[in-house]
């Protein structure tokens, strides 16, 4: 870490922030690293016992106050993904859709009851939840989903079907979000509330040590009180969505670093013709183009993390955050493999499995091209959406 820290940015975290960090990092280094090559190869991971162990630390909901949340700063939770994601995307995923997505949307929008019942167990891992917006044909466009729920009496029933969701396979809640007469709505749903079924979407070829699946809402019958009082329209998923997107942006930089620390440490190690490959001047000129991005990228997340403590930070800066970091943490993944040679496509070595699964967060959240459009409604204040 400190020879790539070439802007000397340690120092303007707080001691509590590096201690933050460090602590989350030697969990990852004990817990996740000398296993995640085997979870990603085998496309499973032992996501109930992570989640108990990241609960047992406080991570899960970390940056939310009360029901046992952890109540920390924006940038110490941003610290914490920056770890996660050093060791794979899949596992800051499990974090981020408990945290920011699902344990969000109850604590932002939800009932007191509702908080009662989930966020606790949320929060000590118990209870795992996941977060329904995408659907089979409907992503960027979420205004159109086509889940539906309408009113029968005092009850709620939902119809349709959630595409890709992250942690689905095991969830025991599922904020769905569905069209109603009135518009989108949330609605807690237990996923073993009679009609809802849940398939493992299998054969991915990126966040493998993550489980995704398909939902499926059959004439799902709920109570009145399943549904999340305070979230009225489209924009209180996409509020959830700002929250799991800074997380992003620092784990971005995680990604990045590992990739970097991994590849300087083998071409310095590492000999042809005669002298180690950083001996040469094009991958010298490779590993500083690295470097750099990866400060900015730091220095880009530090700025959004404190903006977000300050209750100051927009939407559009978070897309700024996510379109730049991502992007640059797969170019940087890419060219780091090019230098491992053939060791480069090996799982001995993280760096392939890095940058397949930055695939996968190039398009979740919000694809890059979808950032690029908020960004450029902010620059233009013309909407080029539709
Ligand atoms: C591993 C994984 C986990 C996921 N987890 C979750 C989850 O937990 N919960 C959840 O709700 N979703 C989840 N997603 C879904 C993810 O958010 C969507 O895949 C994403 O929003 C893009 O939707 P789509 O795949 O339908 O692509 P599409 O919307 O069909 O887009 C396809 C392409 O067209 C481009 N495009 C679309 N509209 C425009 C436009 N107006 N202008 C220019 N280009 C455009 C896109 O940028 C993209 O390049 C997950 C996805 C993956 C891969």
């Amino acid at each position: 870490m400190t020879a790539l820290d070439l802007l000397d940015l340690d120092p303007s975290l707080t001691e509590e922030e590096r201690q933050i960090r460090d602590v989350v990092r030697r969990l990852v280094d004990d817990r996740v690293r000398p296993y995640v090559a085997d979870w990603y190869e085998e496309g499973r991971v032992p996501a109930r016992e992570l989640a108990r162990e990241f609960g047992k630390l406080g991570l899960l909901g970390m940056h939310l106050n009360g029901y046992g949340c952890a109540g920390a700063s924006a940038v110490a939770y941003g610290l914490a993904c920056q770890e996660l994601e050093a060791a794979d995307s899949g596992v800051r995923s499990l974090v981020s859709v408990q945290g920011s997505l699902a344990m969000y949307a109850i604590w932002r929008y939800g009932s007191e009851e509702q908080k009662q019942r989930w966020l606790p167990s949320m929060a000590t891992g118990e209870s795992i939840g996941c977060f329904g917006l995408t659907e089979p044909d409907h992503g960027s466009d979420p205004a159109s989903m086509a889940t539906r729920a309408r009113r029968d009496g005092d009850d709620w029933v939902l119809t349709g079907g959630k595409m890709w969701i992250t942690n689905a396979p095991i969830a025991d809640v599922a904020v769905i979000w569905a069209r109603t007469d009135d518009g989108v709505r949330g609605f807690a749903v237990p996923m073993d509330t009679p009609g809802v079924t849940a398939r493992e979407i299998r054969r991915k070829m990126s966040l493998r040590a993550s489980l995704t699946g398909e939902i499926v809402l059959d004439d799902v019958r709920l109570p009145a009180d399943a549904q999340l009082p305070e979230a009225v329209g489209l924009k209180a998923p996409l509020s959830c969505l700002t929250e799991a997107r800074h997380g992003i942006v620092w784990g971005a930089v995680g990604v990045a670093r590992d990739c970097l620390e991994t590849t300087l440490a083998y071409a310095t190690t590492r000999t042809q013709f005669g002298r180690p490959l950083a001996g040469f001047q094009l991958t010298q000129a490779k590993l500083a183009d690295m470097a750099v991005e990866l400060v900015k990228a730091q220095l880009l997340a530090l700025h959004l993390g404190r903006l977000a403590d300050a209750g100051r930070l927009r939407p559009d800066q978070v897309s700024v955050g996510k379109l730049n970091n991502v992007r640059e943490a797969l170019a940087i993944a890419r060219q780091c493999r090019t230098i491992l040679g053939a060791n480069g496509v090996s799982g001995e070595y993280p760096v392939l499995r890095h940058a397949n699964n930055l695939e996968s967060v190039l398009t979740y959240e919000g694809t890059s091209e979808i950032h690029q459009l908020i960004v450029g409604q902010r620059l233009t204040g013309l909407s080029a959406f539709a």
